[in-house]
Protein backbone atom coordinates (compact mmCIF):
# COMPACT_ATOMS: atom_id res chain seq x y z
CA UNK A 1 0.00 0.00 0.00
CA UNK A 2 0.82 3.36 -0.66
CA UNK A 3 0.07 7.00 0.51
CA UNK A 4 -1.47 7.67 -2.70
CA UNK A 5 -4.24 5.18 -2.47
CA UNK A 6 -5.64 6.55 0.88
CA UNK A 7 -7.09 9.98 -0.48
CA UNK A 8 -4.95 12.54 0.85
CA UNK A 9 -4.61 15.47 -1.05
CA UNK A 10 -1.34 16.92 -3.44
CA UNK A 11 -0.35 18.94 -1.53
CA UNK A 12 -0.14 16.90 1.94
CA UNK A 13 1.31 13.99 -0.51
CA UNK A 14 4.40 16.22 -1.15
CA UNK A 15 4.61 17.01 2.55
CA UNK A 16 4.74 13.12 3.58
CA UNK A 17 7.04 12.33 0.37
CA UNK A 18 9.52 15.36 1.70
CA UNK A 19 9.49 13.74 4.92
CA UNK A 20 10.43 10.24 3.54
CA UNK A 21 8.03 8.31 4.47
CA UNK A 22 7.36 5.93 1.52
CA UNK A 23 4.84 3.51 3.27
CA UNK A 24 2.27 4.04 5.74
CA UNK A 25 2.18 2.93 8.43
CA UNK A 26 -0.33 -0.07 10.02
CA UNK A 27 -2.37 2.72 11.90
CA UNK A 28 -1.91 4.83 9.16
CA UNK A 29 -3.20 2.93 6.86
CA UNK A 30 -6.31 2.12 8.65
CA UNK A 31 -7.15 5.21 10.32
CA UNK A 32 -6.41 8.09 7.16
CA UNK A 33 -9.30 6.59 4.85
CA UNK A 34 -11.68 6.52 7.87
CA UNK A 35 -10.79 9.99 9.24
CA UNK A 36 -11.39 11.08 5.42
CA UNK A 37 -14.65 9.41 5.64
CA UNK A 38 -15.32 11.91 8.92
CA UNK A 39 -16.31 9.09 11.04
CA UNK A 40 -15.33 9.03 14.62
CA UNK A 41 -11.58 6.54 15.54
CA UNK A 42 -11.63 4.33 18.67
CA UNK A 43 -7.89 3.90 18.15
CA UNK A 44 -5.37 1.76 20.10
CA UNK A 45 -1.66 2.34 19.47
CA UNK A 46 1.21 3.32 21.19
CA UNK A 47 3.59 6.72 20.06
CA UNK A 48 5.68 4.97 17.82
CA UNK A 49 3.25 3.46 15.96
CA UNK A 50 2.91 6.78 13.66
CA UNK A 51 0.04 7.65 15.04
CA UNK A 52 0.74 11.45 15.05
CA UNK A 53 0.49 11.77 11.07
CA UNK A 54 -1.95 8.88 11.27
CA UNK A 55 -4.57 11.75 13.17
CA UNK A 56 -2.67 14.96 11.66
CA UNK A 57 -2.38 14.28 7.87
CA UNK A 58 -6.32 14.03 7.36
CA UNK A 59 -7.14 16.45 9.63
CA UNK A 60 -5.23 19.33 7.10
CA UNK A 61 -7.04 18.32 4.73
CA UNK A 62 -10.40 18.14 6.32
CA UNK A 63 -9.60 21.88 7.20
CA UNK A 64 -8.34 23.03 3.98
CA UNK A 65 -11.70 24.69 2.73
CA UNK A 66 -12.47 26.54 5.62
CA UNK A 67 -10.63 29.89 7.05
CA UNK A 68 -9.80 30.34 10.44
CA UNK A 69 -11.88 33.55 13.07
CA UNK A 70 -10.69 34.64 16.19
CA UNK A 71 -10.37 32.86 19.26
CA UNK A 72 -12.21 29.94 17.60
CA UNK A 73 -10.19 26.86 16.42
CA UNK A 74 -11.50 24.75 14.27
CA UNK A 75 -9.65 21.35 15.68
CA UNK A 76 -8.74 20.66 19.11
CA UNK A 77 -5.47 17.83 20.14
CA UNK A 78 -4.93 17.51 23.42
CA UNK A 79 -1.84 16.15 25.05
CA UNK A 80 -0.75 14.67 28.37
CA UNK A 81 2.14 16.71 28.44
CA UNK A 82 4.19 19.29 27.21
CA UNK A 83 6.63 17.73 25.08
CA UNK A 84 4.30 15.44 23.56
CA UNK A 85 2.08 18.68 22.79
CA UNK A 86 5.64 20.18 21.56
CA UNK A 87 6.49 17.03 19.51
CA UNK A 88 2.95 16.92 17.89
CA UNK A 89 3.38 20.95 16.98
CA UNK A 90 6.63 19.69 15.06
CA UNK A 91 4.71 17.26 13.34
CA UNK A 92 1.89 19.69 12.49
CA UNK A 93 4.33 21.88 11.09
CA UNK A 94 6.07 19.36 8.99
CA UNK A 95 2.81 17.49 7.64
CA UNK A 96 1.00 20.84 7.23
CA UNK A 97 3.95 23.06 5.46
CA UNK A 98 2.26 23.10 2.32
CA UNK A 99 -1.02 24.18 3.51
CA UNK A 100 -1.80 27.81 4.63
CA UNK A 101 -3.80 26.36 8.43
CA UNK A 102 -2.51 27.93 11.20
CA UNK A 103 -1.60 26.83 14.75
CA UNK A 104 -0.93 27.59 18.06
CA UNK A 105 0.47 25.63 20.67
CA UNK A 106 -0.94 26.26 24.40
CA UNK A 107 1.04 24.71 26.95
CA UNK A 108 1.91 25.43 30.98
CA UNK A 109 5.02 27.34 31.89
CA UNK A 110 5.43 29.73 29.36
CA UNK A 111 4.22 33.30 28.95
CA UNK A 112 0.12 33.64 28.38
CA UNK A 113 0.71 36.58 26.00
CA UNK A 114 1.96 35.00 23.22
CA UNK A 115 -0.48 32.36 23.06
CA UNK A 116 -3.20 34.75 23.41
CA UNK A 117 -1.76 36.81 20.42
CA UNK A 118 -2.18 33.79 18.33
CA UNK A 119 -5.48 33.26 19.43
CA UNK A 120 -6.73 36.74 19.19
CA UNK A 121 -5.18 36.77 15.63
CA UNK A 122 -7.38 33.24 14.83
CA UNK A 123 -5.72 29.72 14.47
CA UNK A 124 -6.89 26.74 12.85
CA UNK A 125 -5.83 24.44 14.97
CA UNK A 126 -4.82 24.25 18.73
CA UNK A 127 -2.48 21.25 19.82
CA UNK A 128 -2.77 22.09 23.76
CA UNK A 129 -2.42 20.62 27.65
CA UNK A 130 -5.92 20.40 29.34
CA UNK A 131 -4.99 22.66 32.18
CA UNK A 132 -3.15 25.10 29.69
CA UNK A 133 -6.55 25.16 27.77
CA UNK A 134 -8.97 25.60 30.42
CA UNK A 135 -7.07 28.66 31.99
CA UNK A 136 -7.74 30.36 28.15
CA UNK A 137 -11.23 29.25 28.45
CA UNK A 138 -11.25 30.95 31.81
CA UNK A 139 -10.05 34.36 30.92
CA UNK A 140 -12.36 34.65 28.04
CA UNK A 141 -9.34 33.97 25.37
CA UNK A 142 -10.43 31.08 23.68
CA UNK A 143 -14.25 29.13 22.30
CA UNK A 144 -14.57 25.79 21.68
CA UNK A 145 -18.02 25.93 20.15
CA UNK A 146 -16.23 26.05 16.47
CA UNK A 147 -14.43 22.73 16.85
CA UNK A 148 -15.07 20.23 14.05
CA UNK A 149 -12.23 17.75 14.94
CA UNK A 150 -11.32 16.84 18.29
CA UNK A 151 -8.18 14.52 19.28
CA UNK A 152 -7.84 13.00 22.18
CA UNK A 153 -4.20 11.33 22.62
CA UNK A 154 -2.40 9.18 25.10
CA UNK A 155 -6.07 8.94 26.74
CA UNK A 156 -4.42 6.12 29.05
CA UNK A 157 -1.58 8.61 30.03
CA UNK A 158 -4.44 11.06 30.97
CA UNK A 159 -6.39 9.37 33.07
CA UNK A 160 -3.13 8.32 34.92
CA UNK A 161 -2.11 11.80 35.46
CA UNK A 162 -5.93 12.52 36.68
CA UNK A 163 -7.01 15.15 33.94
CA UNK A 164 -10.14 13.10 33.38
CA UNK A 165 -11.87 15.55 35.35
CA UNK A 166 -10.26 18.49 32.82
CA UNK A 167 -11.00 16.72 29.68
CA UNK A 168 -15.06 15.89 30.88
CA UNK A 169 -14.82 19.46 31.57
CA UNK A 170 -13.58 20.54 28.00
CA UNK A 171 -15.57 17.82 26.25
CA UNK A 172 -18.33 20.06 27.76
CA UNK A 173 -16.71 23.06 26.01
CA UNK A 174 -17.21 21.56 22.59
CA UNK A 175 -20.10 21.46 20.08
CA UNK A 176 -21.60 18.52 20.10
CA UNK A 177 -22.03 17.75 16.39
CA UNK A 178 -18.24 16.88 15.92
CA UNK A 179 -15.31 14.14 14.60
CA UNK A 180 -13.75 12.79 17.93
CA UNK A 181 -10.56 10.80 17.49
CA UNK A 182 -9.62 8.73 20.95
CA UNK A 183 -6.06 7.26 21.43
CA UNK A 184 -4.81 5.13 24.31
CA UNK A 185 -1.85 2.51 24.68
CA UNK A 186 -4.00 0.63 26.23
CA UNK A 187 -7.66 -0.12 25.97
CA UNK A 188 -8.92 -1.26 29.18
CA UNK A 189 -12.63 -1.44 30.63
CA UNK A 190 -12.34 1.83 32.45
CA UNK A 191 -10.52 3.62 28.79
CA UNK A 192 -13.83 2.00 26.92
CA UNK A 193 -16.20 3.20 29.31
CA UNK A 194 -14.54 6.81 29.02
CA UNK A 195 -14.10 6.57 25.33
CA UNK A 196 -17.76 6.17 25.40
CA UNK A 197 -18.48 9.07 26.56
CA UNK A 198 -16.94 11.22 23.51
CA UNK A 199 -17.32 9.07 20.67
CA UNK A 200 -20.50 8.09 18.49
CA UNK A 201 -20.20 5.02 16.61
CA UNK A 202 -16.30 4.90 16.09
CA UNK A 203 -14.66 2.57 13.88
CA UNK A 204 -12.25 0.46 16.28
CA UNK A 205 -8.61 0.62 15.03
CA UNK A 206 -5.71 -1.26 16.66
CA UNK A 207 -2.48 -1.75 15.58
CA UNK A 208 -0.04 -2.84 18.66
CA UNK A 209 -0.77 -4.50 22.15
CA UNK A 210 0.44 -3.67 25.05
CA UNK A 211 3.84 -5.57 24.34
CA UNK A 212 5.28 -6.12 21.38
CA UNK A 213 8.85 -7.17 19.90
CA UNK A 214 11.26 -5.64 18.14
CA UNK A 215 14.30 -7.30 17.19
CA UNK A 216 16.37 -4.24 16.92
CA UNK A 217 16.38 -3.74 20.89
CA UNK A 218 18.92 -6.15 23.38
CA UNK A 219 18.17 -5.98 26.59
CA UNK A 220 20.08 -6.79 29.43
CA UNK A 221 19.37 -6.63 33.31
CA UNK A 222 22.34 -5.73 35.99
CA UNK A 223 21.96 -7.34 39.57
CA UNK A 224 24.02 -4.87 41.32
CA UNK A 225 24.03 -3.91 45.03
CA UNK A 226 21.20 -0.58 45.85
CA UNK A 227 24.67 1.29 46.88
CA UNK A 228 26.99 0.45 44.05
CA UNK A 229 24.08 1.54 41.30
CA UNK A 230 25.97 4.92 40.45
CA UNK A 231 28.90 3.18 40.58
CA UNK A 232 27.90 0.26 38.10
CA UNK A 233 25.85 2.65 35.69
CA UNK A 234 29.35 4.93 35.31
CA UNK A 235 31.39 1.32 34.65
CA UNK A 236 28.44 0.27 32.27
CA UNK A 237 28.29 3.75 30.04
CA UNK A 238 32.02 3.79 29.83
CA UNK A 239 32.09 0.74 28.69
CA UNK A 240 28.99 0.59 26.29
CA UNK A 241 29.85 2.48 23.11
CA UNK A 242 27.46 5.06 24.15
CA UNK A 243 26.02 7.94 21.65
CA UNK A 244 23.32 9.44 23.40
CA UNK A 245 21.14 8.05 25.98
CA UNK A 246 17.79 8.20 28.51
CA UNK A 247 18.46 6.70 32.09
CA UNK A 248 15.26 6.47 33.63
CA UNK A 249 14.63 7.28 37.37
CA UNK A 250 11.25 6.30 38.85
CA UNK A 251 11.66 9.51 41.16
CA UNK A 252 11.64 13.25 40.10
CA UNK A 253 14.19 13.54 43.72
CA UNK A 254 16.71 10.79 42.16
CA UNK A 255 16.12 12.23 38.51
CA UNK A 256 17.95 15.78 39.90
CA UNK A 257 20.52 13.71 42.18
CA UNK A 258 21.60 11.25 39.41
CA UNK A 259 22.10 13.82 36.93
CA UNK A 260 24.28 16.28 39.20
CA UNK A 261 26.17 12.73 39.98
CA UNK A 262 26.96 12.43 36.65
CA UNK A 263 28.44 15.37 35.78
CA UNK A 264 30.72 15.33 38.70
CA UNK A 265 31.81 12.20 37.69
CA UNK A 266 32.65 14.08 34.27
CA UNK A 267 29.48 13.35 31.86
CA UNK A 268 27.59 15.02 29.47
CA UNK A 269 24.62 14.51 31.07
CA UNK A 270 21.32 16.89 31.98
CA UNK A 271 17.82 16.29 33.92
CA UNK A 272 14.17 16.51 32.69
CA UNK A 273 11.29 16.23 34.86
CA UNK A 274 8.15 17.76 35.23
CA UNK A 275 8.91 20.15 38.30
CA UNK A 276 11.19 22.04 36.35
CA UNK A 277 10.72 25.65 34.72
CA UNK A 278 9.56 25.01 31.02
CA UNK A 279 12.37 26.71 29.68
CA UNK A 280 14.83 24.52 30.91
CA UNK A 281 12.43 22.17 30.01
CA UNK A 282 12.61 22.85 26.12
CA UNK A 283 16.17 24.08 26.03
CA UNK A 284 17.37 20.78 27.59
CA UNK A 285 15.31 18.87 25.10
CA UNK A 286 16.10 21.12 22.67
CA UNK A 287 19.86 20.43 23.35
CA UNK A 288 19.78 16.81 23.64
CA UNK A 289 18.14 16.37 20.54
CA UNK A 290 20.67 18.27 18.68
CA UNK A 291 23.19 15.95 20.15
CA UNK A 292 24.52 19.02 22.36
CA UNK A 293 24.14 16.85 25.47
CA UNK A 294 24.96 13.47 25.65
CA UNK A 295 23.35 11.80 28.24
CA UNK A 296 19.59 12.84 29.61
CA UNK A 297 18.64 11.54 33.07
CA UNK A 298 14.59 11.30 32.95
CA UNK A 299 11.36 10.77 34.85
CA UNK A 300 8.32 8.76 32.84
CA UNK A 301 6.07 11.41 32.63
CA UNK A 302 8.70 14.04 30.82
CA UNK A 303 10.54 11.98 28.61
CA UNK A 304 7.19 10.05 27.58
CA UNK A 305 6.98 9.06 23.72
CA UNK A 306 9.98 11.17 23.00
CA UNK A 307 11.29 10.76 19.39
CA UNK A 308 14.98 10.86 19.77
CA UNK A 309 16.47 10.55 16.55
CA UNK A 310 19.43 7.60 16.33
CA UNK A 311 19.05 7.14 20.13
CA UNK A 312 21.73 4.36 21.08
CA UNK A 313 20.74 3.53 24.99
CA UNK A 314 18.41 3.32 27.64
CA UNK A 315 19.49 2.98 30.90
CA UNK A 316 16.61 2.33 33.50
CA UNK A 317 18.25 3.43 36.88
CA UNK A 318 15.51 1.77 38.71
CA UNK A 319 13.34 -0.83 37.26
CA UNK A 320 9.98 0.39 37.34
CA UNK A 321 7.27 -0.47 38.99
CA UNK A 322 4.71 -0.37 36.39
CA UNK A 323 5.72 -2.79 34.01
CA UNK A 324 3.87 -0.89 30.50
CA UNK A 325 6.76 1.80 31.87
CA UNK A 326 9.51 -0.36 30.98
CA UNK A 327 7.95 -1.13 27.31
CA UNK A 328 7.64 2.59 26.88
CA UNK A 329 11.01 3.67 28.14
CA UNK A 330 13.18 1.28 25.76
CA UNK A 331 10.89 1.85 23.40
CA UNK A 332 12.87 5.54 22.31
CA UNK A 333 15.84 3.17 21.31
CA UNK A 334 16.29 0.86 18.23
CA UNK A 335 13.41 2.85 16.05
CA UNK A 336 13.26 3.68 12.67
CA UNK A 337 14.95 0.66 12.20
CA UNK A 338 18.11 1.33 14.00
CA UNK A 339 19.31 -0.87 17.02
CA UNK A 340 19.09 0.32 20.43
CA UNK A 341 20.35 -1.48 23.91
CA UNK A 342 18.72 -1.23 27.07
CA UNK A 343 19.71 -2.09 30.43
CA UNK A 344 18.04 -2.41 33.72
CA UNK A 345 19.77 -2.43 37.14
CA UNK A 346 17.90 -4.40 39.26
CA UNK A 347 18.60 -3.93 43.18
CA UNK A 348 17.36 -5.12 46.63
CA UNK A 349 13.60 -6.14 46.32
CA UNK A 350 13.14 -5.15 41.87
CA UNK A 351 12.81 -8.99 41.43
CA UNK A 352 8.93 -9.02 41.97
CA UNK A 353 8.60 -5.84 39.38
CA UNK A 354 11.18 -7.42 36.85
CA UNK A 355 8.89 -10.34 36.88
CA UNK A 356 5.64 -8.39 35.93
CA UNK A 357 7.61 -6.90 33.22
CA UNK A 358 8.59 -10.25 31.69
CA UNK A 359 5.59 -11.55 32.34
CA UNK A 360 4.02 -8.78 30.50
CA UNK A 361 7.06 -8.64 27.64
CA UNK A 362 6.82 -12.73 27.50
CA UNK A 363 10.31 -13.35 27.65
CA UNK A 364 13.17 -13.02 29.69
CA UNK A 365 15.54 -10.38 30.02
CA UNK A 366 18.82 -11.74 29.82
CA UNK A 367 21.51 -11.17 33.07
CA UNK A 368 24.83 -9.39 32.20
CA UNK A 369 27.63 -9.30 34.57
CA UNK A 370 29.19 -6.37 35.50
CA UNK A 371 32.29 -7.78 37.46
CA UNK A 372 32.36 -6.14 40.99
CA UNK A 373 28.72 -5.70 41.02
CA UNK A 374 26.99 -8.39 41.76
CA UNK A 375 23.73 -8.37 43.82
CA UNK A 376 25.16 -10.05 47.20
CA UNK A 377 23.04 -11.22 49.45
CA UNK A 378 21.53 -9.83 52.46
CA UNK A 379 21.60 -7.00 49.86
CA UNK A 380 17.97 -6.22 50.71
CA UNK A 381 18.31 -5.46 54.03
CA UNK A 382 21.42 -3.47 53.28
CA UNK A 383 19.05 -1.62 50.76
CA UNK A 384 16.19 -1.12 53.55
CA UNK A 385 19.22 -0.04 56.34
CA UNK A 386 20.69 2.98 53.38
CA UNK A 387 16.83 3.89 52.70
CA UNK A 388 16.48 4.53 56.15
CA UNK A 389 19.84 6.31 56.99
CA UNK A 390 18.70 8.28 53.97
CA UNK A 391 15.01 8.85 54.94
CA UNK A 392 17.09 10.12 58.37
CA UNK A 393 19.42 12.58 56.44
CA UNK A 394 16.03 14.11 54.17
CA UNK A 395 14.67 14.62 57.57
CA UNK A 396 17.31 15.96 58.68
CA UNK A 397 17.96 18.51 55.52
CA UNK A 398 14.26 19.32 55.47
CA UNK A 399 14.33 20.70 58.98
CA UNK A 400 16.86 23.46 57.62
CA UNK A 401 15.20 24.06 54.71
CA UNK A 402 16.72 23.55 51.01
CA UNK A 403 20.12 22.58 50.43
CA UNK A 404 20.55 22.59 54.36
CA UNK A 405 23.49 21.26 56.33
CA UNK A 406 21.80 17.83 56.20
CA UNK A 407 21.61 17.51 52.40
CA UNK A 408 25.22 18.66 51.92
CA UNK A 409 26.63 16.08 54.33
CA UNK A 410 24.85 13.69 52.21
CA UNK A 411 26.46 14.95 49.33
CA UNK A 412 29.91 14.14 50.82
CA UNK A 413 29.33 11.23 52.27
CA UNK A 414 28.40 9.83 48.39
CA UNK A 415 31.27 11.87 47.15
CA UNK A 416 33.17 9.91 49.68
CA UNK A 417 31.76 6.79 48.49
CA UNK A 418 32.32 7.37 45.19
CA UNK A 419 35.82 7.80 45.62
CA UNK A 420 36.24 4.70 47.71
CA UNK A 421 34.29 2.56 45.87
CA UNK A 422 34.74 2.89 42.44
CA UNK A 423 36.12 0.46 40.35
CA UNK A 424 38.62 1.34 38.12
CA UNK A 425 37.17 0.74 34.58
CA UNK A 426 40.19 -1.91 33.51
CA UNK A 427 38.60 -4.27 36.79
CA UNK A 428 35.08 -4.26 35.20
CA UNK A 429 34.07 -6.72 32.43
CA UNK A 430 31.17 -7.21 31.18
CA UNK A 431 29.50 -11.00 29.65
CA UNK A 432 25.91 -11.47 28.59
CA UNK A 433 24.85 -14.51 29.94
CA UNK A 434 22.52 -15.47 27.17
CA UNK A 435 23.70 -15.05 23.97
CA UNK A 436 20.74 -13.86 22.00
CA UNK A 437 19.21 -10.34 23.31
CA UNK A 438 15.51 -10.37 23.84
CA UNK A 439 13.81 -7.66 22.33
CA UNK A 440 10.73 -5.15 22.46
CA UNK A 441 8.15 -2.90 20.89
CA UNK A 442 8.59 -2.81 17.11
CA UNK A 443 8.20 1.02 16.25
CA UNK A 444 5.83 0.32 12.84
CA UNK A 445 3.99 -2.64 14.32
CA UNK A 446 1.65 -5.10 11.88
CA UNK A 447 -1.48 -5.12 13.41
CA UNK A 448 -1.58 -8.25 16.29
CA UNK A 449 -3.63 -9.98 19.13
CA UNK A 450 -5.23 -8.46 21.81
CA UNK A 451 -3.41 -8.14 25.14
CA UNK A 452 -4.87 -11.22 27.61
CA UNK A 453 -7.57 -9.67 30.54
CA UNK A 454 -4.97 -9.37 32.84
CA UNK A 455 -2.28 -7.76 30.94
CA UNK A 456 -5.04 -4.97 30.64
CA UNK A 457 -6.75 -4.96 34.31
CA UNK A 458 -6.42 -1.39 35.01
CA UNK A 459 -4.52 -0.02 38.00
CA UNK A 460 -6.59 -0.38 41.37
CA UNK A 461 -3.42 -0.17 44.06
CA UNK A 462 -3.60 3.74 44.37
CA UNK A 463 -2.75 5.16 47.30
CA UNK A 464 -4.79 7.84 48.60
CA UNK A 465 -2.67 11.10 46.99
CA UNK A 466 -2.82 8.96 44.10
CA UNK A 467 -6.92 8.77 43.66
CA UNK A 468 -8.92 11.33 41.41
CA UNK A 469 -9.84 14.89 42.52
CA UNK A 470 -13.24 13.70 43.11
CA UNK A 471 -12.42 10.41 44.87
CA UNK A 472 -10.79 12.53 47.62
CA UNK A 473 -11.80 13.55 51.30
CA UNK A 474 -13.37 16.99 50.85
CA UNK A 475 -11.25 19.29 53.43
CA UNK A 476 -7.79 17.61 51.04
CA UNK A 477 -9.81 19.25 48.14
CA UNK A 478 -11.16 22.51 49.46
CA UNK A 479 -7.58 23.12 50.53
CA UNK A 480 -6.62 22.80 46.60
CA UNK A 481 -9.15 24.81 45.30
CA UNK A 482 -8.00 27.88 47.98
CA UNK A 483 -4.76 27.59 45.75
CA UNK A 484 -4.89 30.34 42.71
CA UNK A 485 -5.93 28.85 39.94
CA UNK A 486 -3.59 29.33 37.42
CA UNK A 487 -0.94 27.97 39.86
CA UNK A 488 -2.56 24.98 40.30
CA UNK A 489 -3.10 24.81 36.51
CA UNK A 490 0.34 25.04 35.86
CA UNK A 491 1.29 22.45 38.39
CA UNK A 492 -1.66 19.57 36.28
CA UNK A 493 0.52 20.22 33.37
CA UNK A 494 3.42 19.36 34.88
CA UNK A 495 2.31 16.40 36.01
CA UNK A 496 3.66 17.87 39.34
CA UNK A 497 0.76 17.44 41.44
CA UNK A 498 -0.77 14.70 39.74
CA UNK A 499 0.88 12.32 38.84
CA UNK A 500 1.88 9.73 41.24
CA UNK A 501 3.87 7.60 39.08
CA UNK A 502 6.95 9.88 39.67
CA UNK A 503 6.53 11.07 43.40
CA UNK A 504 6.40 7.90 45.82
CA UNK A 505 7.62 9.31 48.98
CA UNK A 506 5.28 9.40 51.92
CA UNK A 507 3.10 12.09 52.33
CA UNK A 508 5.14 15.14 53.88
CA UNK A 509 3.87 15.81 56.89
CA UNK A 510 4.30 19.45 58.77
CA UNK A 511 5.82 21.88 56.14
CA UNK A 512 7.79 19.71 54.60
CA UNK A 513 10.52 21.16 52.47
CA UNK A 514 9.15 24.68 53.05
CA UNK A 515 10.60 26.63 56.04
CA UNK A 516 8.53 29.93 56.20
CA UNK A 517 11.07 32.78 55.39
CA UNK A 518 10.50 34.66 58.81
CA UNK A 519 11.99 31.63 60.08
CA UNK A 520 14.97 31.84 58.14
CA UNK A 521 15.77 35.82 59.59
CA UNK A 522 18.46 35.69 61.92
CA UNK A 523 16.65 36.47 65.28
CA UNK A 524 17.72 40.40 66.65
CA UNK A 525 18.88 40.42 69.57
CA UNK A 526 17.83 42.65 72.16
CA UNK A 527 21.18 44.89 73.51
P1 LIG B 1 4.67 8.74 16.18
O1 LIG B 1 4.16 7.40 16.60
O2 LIG B 1 3.62 9.53 15.50
O3 LIG B 1 5.33 9.46 17.31
O4 LIG B 1 5.80 8.49 15.06
C1 LIG B 1 6.98 7.82 15.34
C2 LIG B 1 8.06 8.08 14.32
O5 LIG B 1 7.75 7.46 13.08
C3 LIG B 1 8.30 9.55 14.01
O6 LIG B 1 9.70 9.76 14.00
C4 LIG B 1 7.77 9.74 12.61
O7 LIG B 1 8.49 10.72 11.91
C5 LIG B 1 7.98 8.36 12.00
N1 LIG B 1 7.00 8.00 10.95
C6 LIG B 1 5.68 8.27 10.95
N2 LIG B 1 5.10 7.77 9.86
C7 LIG B 1 6.07 7.15 9.14
C8 LIG B 1 6.08 6.42 7.88
N3 LIG B 1 4.99 6.22 7.18
N4 LIG B 1 7.26 5.94 7.47
C9 LIG B 1 8.39 6.13 8.20
N5 LIG B 1 8.43 6.80 9.37
C10 LIG B 1 7.29 7.30 9.85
Amino acid sequence: MDFESLGLSEPVLKAVADAGYSTPTPIQAQAIPIVLMGRDVLGTAQTGTGKTAGFTLPLIDILAGGRARARMPRALILEPTRELADQVAQSFDKYGKNSPLSMALLIGGVNYTEQEKLLDRGVDVLIATPGRLIDHFERGKVMLTGVQIFVIDEADRMLDMGFMPDIERIGKMLPPLRQTLFFSATMAADMRKLADKFLSNPKEIEVARQATTAESIAQFQIQVSHRLKREALRTLIRNEDVKNAIIFCNRKRDVDILAKSLIRHGFDAAALHGDMDQSVRTATLEKFKKGEIGILVASDVAARGLDVQGLTHVFNFDVPTHPEDYVHRIGRTGRAGMNGRAFTLVAGEDGKYLQQITRLIQRDIPVMELQGFTHEEGDAAATAADERAERGDRKEGRGRGRGGRGRDREGDRNRARDRSREPRASDASMEPAVASPASIEQPMAEPVEVASQEERKPRRDRSRRDRPQQDRPRQERSEQQDQPREARRDRNDRGGRRDHREDREPPVIGMGDHVPEFLLRPSRRAS
